[in-house]
């Protein structure tokens, strides 16, 4: 049940921050005022934005779950976040942001690859 009481996905973001230190990649601010959505992490001059998603909250496909107490209030509390997600990136978006969403498992599973995605879309040019 810890998932549950911990709200918020700061470890996640604290191992991202420290990859993208490591990796000598700037650019970024954690979560500046004056963006809509409160991106994780802002690229503001590559107009990137970064969201580290917690799997709980955000209901990850793979490893998401619905815990049996109470199972229609997290139903409906997941889905509204993950509304809420489609919202506020897709208005990101129209802004002429590009997306970059990390599942926290993914960090953990593949941090490389997570990394190279946020490079990627942050580097000049791209
Ligand atoms: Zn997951």
């Amino acid at each position: 049940m810890r998932a549950i009481t911990s709200r918020g996905n700061r470890t996640t973001e604290a191992r991202l921050r420290s990859m993208l230190v490591r990796a000598g990649v700037r650019g970024w601010r954690i979560r500046p005022s004056g963006i809509s959505g409160t991106p994780d992490f802002v690229f503001r001059e590559a107009r990137v934005v970064v969201f580290v998603d917690g799997c709980f909250w955000h209901g990850c496909p793979r490893c998401g779950h619905i815990p049996r107490t109470n199972a229609k209030y997290w139903t409906a509390k997941i889905a509204r976040n993950q509304r809420r997600d489609r919202r506020t990136r897709r208005a990101l978006r129209a802004n002429g942001y590009r997306v970059v969403a990390i599942w926290e498992c993914a960090l953990k599973r593949a941090p490389g690859r997570c990394l190279a995605r946020i490079r990627i879309a942050a580097s000049p040019g791209s």
